[in-house]
């Protein structure tokens, strides 16, 4: 089911709340605490049972009616729901149909033109979470979340923003509609004395910004590392970054939904092909970097997994630097460690795997670009990224640096996303496990700890079955 929440001004009419089961006192419970003009028509409990229950907790905007509802008593309300638990259910749902009243009747969306969300409330801020009524406690669950990071007085700070928007709007001060005055404010110690209730020290702070006009905008550029694919491994910090940018340079490797979570009217632009790109190609992004900071613009350079790791990080930092341009990086979780993870394969492991190390298979195919010397050790784990297409190659060439042909090995595509795909078996057979891998990027992993991984006791599980039915 598809939902769109919408906020109901709850000074244009009342709400009339049907039923007196516990789903019908918890939403007693909620609009009373949101300030709504609640009719009350408990049907199972009379009068004097019904106030007894209630009349202590709730005010004057809270009437009790006796009995089942009429048409005439659902006329004009601005809402209804019902939570009666019998056939009571339906006929009020028909009467609030055919007035054209919202109707929700609780645990029966079937019944219901409106789903009632899991809220938090922060007076003025209120934020609404709804799966459609497809799993209330789905909905539960992530406003705990929310409401474990949501500052409590925000409301306060609503308020207090609202009202100084509407002063400068009265003297018609451009200010009122700069998106960036505002977020400074927010972001800024304006908004932390509101939260510390300091309201006068807080007006004070705001005037004196106010003063100071809007500043020649700074540009700047973050270096952020979107994580290997699942959005759920971005860093705060690289969330933060992206909700903060004007325009984002994105690789080929970043996911569309990584992309969503950026500022709605940020622009966001390509750069960069799948397989790496030239130095031309590199100079140009530097180019276009710094151009649209000195435009004033707060920039994200978005790249897979994290900057430094295989992703030309270093030198757009050093492009930026030699150009004065303001610059952070952000880290973001790598290939490898978003892979191993997946695949419960443990990179390090005490006395087993002491070593780890990372390489690009790019440059595997050209004779003797890589130095595999040293990588016979049978505690290194070593991390082969762009070694896809170069499979054979990295085979040989740890082969011939002596590691043992019967090393475990694995390639693990597409980690962390919906689509991921893992298969394990010796080094020797390192080409035709990379042939399995499919489109988009890959990781090869060999050494001893490949066999404590996921895809590895796959295939040892595989085998023993096979070997069953054989005897
Ligand atoms: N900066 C990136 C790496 C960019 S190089 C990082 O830190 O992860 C591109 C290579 O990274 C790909 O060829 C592939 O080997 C690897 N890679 C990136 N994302 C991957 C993923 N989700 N699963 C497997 N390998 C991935």
């Amino acid at each position: 089911m598809r939902s769109l929440p919408i906020f109901v001004d709850l000074s244009k009419g009342r709400i009339v709340v049907v039923g007196a089961t516990p789903a019908a006192s918890s939403k007693l419970e909620t609009l009373r605490r949101r300030g709504a003009d609640i009719a009350w028509h408990p049907v199972t409990l009379g009068r004097e049972e019904a106030e007894r229950r209630f009349s202590l907790r709730y005010d004057h905007v809270f009437r009790i009616v006796e009995g089942e509802p009429a048409v005439r008593d659902l006329a004009g309300a601005a809402a209804v729901i019902s939570a009666v638990g019998d056939e009571t259910d339906c006929r009020i749902a028909e009467y609030a149909r055919g007035l054209g009243i919202p109707v929700n009747v609780v645990d029966l969306p079937e019944l219901s033109s409106f789903q009632f969300p899991a809220i938090v409330d922060r007076d003025e801020v209120v934020v609404a979470v709804g799966t459609g009524g497809a799993s209330p406690v789905l909905a539960r669950r992530l406003r705990e979340r929310i409401e474990a990071l949501l500052p409590s007085r925000l409301g306060a700070l609503a308020e207090f923003l609202g009202h100084q928007r509407a002063r400068l709007r009265g003297h018609g001060s451009p200010v009122a509609s700069d998106r960036r005055f505002w977020e400074e404010i927010i972001d800024g110690p304006v908004a932390q004395q509101v939260m510390e209730g300091d309201l006068h020290a807080a007006e004070q702070l705001f005037d004196a910004r106010k003063r100071a006009g809007a500043k020649q905008q700074i540009g700047s550029v973050a270096l952020v590392g979107a994580g290997p694919g699942d959005p759920d491994l971005l860093t705060l910090k690289a969330l933060r970054a992206l909700q903060d940018a004007d325009v984002i340079y994105y690789d080929a490797l970043v996911s569309p939904e990584i992309l969503s979570l950026a500022r709605r009217d940020a622009r966001k632009v390509l750069v960069g092909k799948r397989n790496g790109q030239s130095s031309e190609d590199q100079e140009e992004i530097n180019r276009l970097l710094i151009a649209e900071a000195r435009n004033g613009s707060r920039v994200v350079r978005l790249k897979g997994g994290d900057p430094f790791i295989f992703g030309r990080g270093g030198e757009e930092l050093a492009a930026l630097q030699a150009a004065g341009i303001a610059v952070t990086v952000v880290p973001g979780i790598t290939a490898a460690l978003g892979c191993a993870a997946q695949a419960e394969l443990p990179l390090t492991f005490r006395d087993e795997a002491t070593r780890l190390v990372v390489l690009t298979g790019h440059l595997a195919k050209k004779d003797s670009a890589i130095d595999w010397s040293g990588l016979d050790d049978p505690q290194t784990t070593v991390v082969i990224y762009m070694g896809l297409t170069s499979a054979a190659a990295v085979r040989d060439g740890l082969i011939a640096a002596g590691r043992s042909p019967a090393t475990p090995a694995a390639v693990l595509a597409r980690g962390t996303c919906p689509d991921s795909f893992s298969v394990a078996g010796p080094l020797r057979d390192l080409a035709t496990l990379a042939s399995q891998a499919g489109d988009g990027p890959a990781l090869i992993v060999v050494g001893d700890v490949v066999a404590r991984s996921k895809p590895w006791r796959a295939l040892v599980e595989n085998a023993a079955q096979i070997i069953a039915e054989a005897a």
